[in-house]
């Protein structure tokens, strides 16, 4: 494989120690130190998110993995599950609810803006689901959705929040617990700087409570959590082989983040997106999101009238190895999207792309 310098949607590049972490040897995934890893990964996971959510653990899957976990484990045929769509991962959430047989409501915004209160209290009003499943970061379209409130709606109306925060962990401020988010998922491969293959999964005792009170089975074998708990829990019983080698790199990644703080992960983030953004401005491009809304992860920049952008993103992964990304569903075409999470938010890779864009766009 060519070496990539990896500025798209994700994955990121990897921590180099994140990687030497997972070439070691597998260990047995009842190993007494393996469980001690795993425990410590847990912990590590509520620091970066912020909660004290027994129940939190990395998925053996993807982050989409994670995300159909949440809604196998608390969505029960009929529940009236209301999705706010703004981008295309909201589609995603509408679709998987569907499969588990939901009755799915949606509200939907431009894809470039966020919801406001008053919109969500109006659709609660409408629509009273049992659960309000919502994206954090949209990694399609750049914003970030602001979090202040909802929670406190969500329980006003007696449902649980859902929040994909699959580009937003270790990248960008986040509270579970203070935002009461019930349910939340991620990924490995963006802002923690580790390969794709990990999906972290947490969910609080409301959501606990109502997939205690199911009246069938969750219809998912894999990502029945109440199975997994038996081997992420005291019971340690055998469920699935862990991907051991995947969590050693979880764990590394997650230590690391730890070693930094969270807070300077944070502000290291928002610096380097601040500058992208000045330099991509002072090349008289513009932004496609307003400043407010902006995600610092993951920046959309509107592509010049005139500009092929596919042939523009070819030529920077053939001639640079540098990988950024194109536009989804309605954004295709419009916007690049450039992404710098975890190890790759970094001022070097900013003064990089920058120089890039100022001598070859056409
Ligand atoms: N949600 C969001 C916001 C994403 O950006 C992605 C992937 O980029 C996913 C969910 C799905 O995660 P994965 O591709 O790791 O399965």
């Amino acid at each position: 494989m060519p070496e990539r310098l990896l500025l798209g949607p994700g994955p990121s590049n990897s921590n180099p120690s994140v990687l030497k972490a997972i070439s070691l040897q597998p260990v047995g995934h009842l190993d007494p130190f393996y469980i001690n890893l795993m425990a410590e990964v847990q912990s590590l996971l509520r620091y970066c998110w912020q909660t004290k959510n027994r129940l939190t653990l990395p998925m053996s899957g993807t982050g989409s993995a994670a995300m159909e976990a949440t809604i196998a484990n608390v969505v029960e045929e009929g529940d009236t599950v209301l999705i706010g769509i703004k981008g295309y991962f909201g589609n995603r959430l509408a679709d998987m609810a569907g499969r588990y047989r939901a009755n799915v409501k949606t509200i939907e915004k431009d894809w470039g803006e966020a919801f406001t209160l008053d919109e969500i209290e109006a659709a609660l009003i409408e629509h009273r689901p049992s659960v309000f499943a919502l994206v954090h970061a949209e990694t399609s379209t750049g914003v970030c959705q602001p979090m202040e409130g909802i929670g406190d709606l969500c329980r006003k109306y007696d449902c649980l929040l859902l929040l994909d925060t699959v580009t937003s962990l270790g990248g960008v401020p986040l509270f579970l617990d203070e935002w009461k988010v019930d349910l939340a998922y991620s990924c490995s491969q963006k802002g923690l700087s580790c390969p794709p293959g990990l999906g972290p999964f947490t969910i609080n005792e409301r959501a606990e409570a109502k997939l205690n009170r199911r009246s069938d089975k969750v219809p998912n074998w894999y990502l029945d959590i109440s199975l997994l708990n038996k081997y992420w829990g005291s019971d340690r019983v055998y469920h699935h082989t862990a991907p051991v080698n995947m969590n050693f790199g979880m764990r590394e990644a997650l230590r690391l983040i730890h070693e930094e703080g969270l807070e300077n992960s944070w502000a290291r983030h928002r610096t380097n997106a601040e500058s992208l953004w000045n330099g991509l401005e002072d090349l008289g491009l513009e932004l496609h999101v307003d400043k407010d809304i902006r995600l610092a992860t993951l920046t959309t920049v509107r592509i010049p009238s005139g500009v092929d952008g596919k042939a523009f993103t070819s030529h920077l992964l053939n001639n640079f190895g540098i990988e950024i990304g194109g536009g989804l569903g309605s954004l295709a075409g419009n916007v690049w999207r450039i992404g710098l999470m975890g190890y790759n938010s970094k001022v070097e890779n900013v003064e990089k792309i920058l120089e890039i864009f100022d001598s070859e766009l056409p």
